[in-house]
């Protein structure tokens, strides 16, 4: 154990806390990082050193930290009416104003929302409500989800079978059997050689169809997918991907899930990722930038179509007997509110798109060095694959250690990416300027001088 104080807040976070994605064997070696506050795209430990906060935190603090707005906002919802759900018909405004927002700003005409905590939680409840709705309109059958290799949607049962990374099911006996998977639509990794994006869109497709069919149809029930991939490596899609992924599911009945819990609110440079890549979603699910994540929020937005068929059900068993204790919870959606508000006035989705080109152009500068395999991404997310040969695309091995050393590294020079494997993604705050993009740029170029050095020490050829 790190020779730590025994009462210090290092000592007691080894001691008491398990964490979410940490080795926990070497978390009691090395202990946490303990942030202590944020102030705009950064924040400092509890030693006042200060990070650039490349990452937002987990992909979502859009208006930057210590926004007294938000805080402000809070308090005065905490005391007019702290908290009230919303069962049984209960109301309050908060909820009912965002939901109302939330209907106007969504693409296709999706028409309702459904609030939870989390993105998790929100795909779960999409599990449900469309296993409710196809009961409904008897179809009892047709239940099967499909997703993709590399997804990610989040960690329940249900949610984390639908999510393709092997670390959220190893150990848990997952996927859920009725969760199927299909090709990550990552040409750099999974196109054959000489494949064009659009060929290779075409091959996803096809095995989409296939799977379909091998299922059986009426079996399936829905395709679930984020626009532009986040957890699994910021893996942006070959062109004409959604358009040919959405037009086989048209043809045989299954329901289009756009998964915007990382994408929504101008991160891809539009207002829904779903607009940039042209997909019409029967079901959206947002969260993280919603509320800038300084509350915990998720909303499901879906079509009329797929809400007549619940209410019937409702009307028929009694009841929609589904909703959290929290479900709309009016500090979260009163947070959310002003949120919004902050994107609009400020114009942040706006500047995403325009400091996002500065971010991608300053990071395909790196294209050329020798350890790095491919940059990519669009708006404000983004990323650099890191790999053993840049001629034959080879990943280091082991693979993640020299994502983990960066991750670590980065740290020294101020920086706080994330490393997926040994791709170093960056998804800043919205409100990051050219200037500070710029300052990402350099800690991250100082930062990957070490790792040259890390990599020809620990993987000589
Ligand atoms: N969907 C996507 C696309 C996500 O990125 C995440 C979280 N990173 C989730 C769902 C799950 O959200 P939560 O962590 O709030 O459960």
């Amino acid at each position: 154990m790190m020779n730590v104080a025994l009462n210090s807040l290092h000592a007691r976070d080894i001691t008491y806390q398990l964490h979410p994605y940490t080795n926990a064997r070497r978390h009691e070696e090395v202990g946490p990082i303990i942030i202590d506050r944020g102030e705009g795209v950064y924040v400092y430990d509890d030693s006042g050193k200060q990070y650039i906060e490349a990452m937002a935190g987990l992909w979502s603090v859009a208006v930057g930290f210590g926004e007294k707005r938000l805080v402000d906002a809070a308090a005065r919802q905490m005391a007019k009416l702290p908290y009230y759900h919303t069962f049984s018909g209960k109301a309050h405004e908060p909820s009912i104003l965002l939901a109302e927002r939330l209907v106007k700003m969504a693409p296709n005409g999706l028409s309702r929302v459904f609030f939870t905590n989390s993105g998790s939680e929100a795909n779960d409840t999409v599990v449900k409500m469309v296993w409710y709705y196809n009961n409904a309109i008897g179809k009892p059958e047709k239940k099967k989800f499909i997703s993709r290799i590399s997804g990610y949607h989040g960690i329940t049962i249900a949610s984390g079978s639908l999510t393709g990374l092997p670390i959220n099911q190893r150990g848990f006996d997952l996927p859920l059997p009725m969760m199927k998977h299909v090709g990550c639509p990552h040409h750099y990794r999974w196109s054959e050689p000489g494949e064009t994006e659009e060929a290779f869109a075409d091959r996803l497709a096809a095995e989409l169809e296939a799977k379909i069919l091998e299922e059986g149809p009426e079996t399936v029930a829905a395709f679930i997918g984020e626009p532009v991939m986040g957890a699994g490596g910021v893996l942006v899609p070959p062109a004409t991907y959604w358009e040919k992924v959405q037009e086989v599911c048209r043809r045989y009945d299954v329901l289009v899930v756009a998964d915007e819990v990382i994408n929504g609110f101008g991160r891809t440079g539009t207002k829904f990722a779903c607009e940039r890549f042209n997909i019409k979603p029967d079901i959206l699910v947002i969260s993280k930038q919603l509320t800038s994540s300084y509350q915990p929020l998720a909303a499901i937005l879906f079509s009329d179509k797929i809400y007549q068929g619940i209410a019937d059900q409702s009307a028929e068993i009694g009841s929609f007997g589904h909703g959290f204790t929290t479900s709309g919870h009016p500090v979260a959606t009163a947070v959310a509110m002003e949120n919004l508000d902050i994107i609009e006035e400020r114009g942040l989705m706006e500047n995403a798109a325009i400091v996002g080109e500065v971010l991608q152009a300053e990071l395909r500068r790196f294209a050329d060095h020798p350890l790095v395999g491919e940059v990519r991404g669009v708006g404000l997310i983004a990323a650099v694959e890191l790999v053993a040969d840049k001629a034959t695309k080879a990943k280091f091995d082991p693979f993640g250690k020299v994502g983990a050393k960066f991750f670590q590294q980065g740290h020294e020079h101020g920086l706080i990416i994330r490393a997926i494997g040994d791709t170093i993604a960056f998804c800043p705050p919205l409100i990051i300027t050219e200037e500070q993009i710029r300052e990402v740029v350099s800690r991250f170029a100082r930062t990957l001088k070490d790792i040259e050095d890390f990599v020809a020490t620990e993987f000589p050829t």
